[in-house]
């Protein structure tokens, strides 16, 4: 089950990737998760000649999952890809935001375009993260 869940996310990240429009940076990046329900979100970076309007291809991909309905508990797998020798982390702004829309026990899939992979969670990439209970210590 786990090896069929990397593969797939493998190969919907990895077309997400060639989707990218990333003319300024050069570097393209793939995003997609899997629900229980088999259904499949993919994401790629957009990026703007304004350069704080682009969008990791990260949150694309979960921001469409819950525009879609998708709810925390749906998702039972999340990968990224780039082209890099080694797998590429998510960015901070992006760890921050699956810490709030994913569990911490979903695995994150960090490819390269050769398959190379680390498999890790958002609890991991984000210790001490801030989150809603940080809001009610006012
Ligand atoms: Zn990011």
């Amino acid at each position: 089950m786990a090896d069929k869940i990397r593969e797939t996310l493998f190969n919907l990240s990895y077309k997400a990737y060639h989707n990218a429009y990333a003319p300024y940076s050069k570097f393209n990046v793939g995003a997609a998760l899997i629900t229980h329900d088999q259904k499949a979100f993919v994401g790629a970076n957009i990026e703007n000649a304004a350069y704080g309007s682009s969008m990791c291809a990260e949150r694309v991909c979960i921001y469409s999952a819950y525009a879609n309905g998708v709810k925390k508990d749906d998702i039972i797998g999340f990968a990224v890809i780039s082209d890099n020798k080694e797998p590429s982390m998510p960015c901070g702004a992006c760890r921050q935001v699956l810490n709030e829309l994913l569990n911490d026990d979903v695995v994150i899939y960090v490819f390269n375009l050769e398959g190379d992979c680390i498999e890790t969670n958002i609890a991991t990439l984000l210790p001490y993260a801030f989150d809603e209970t940080d809001l009610k210590n006012v």
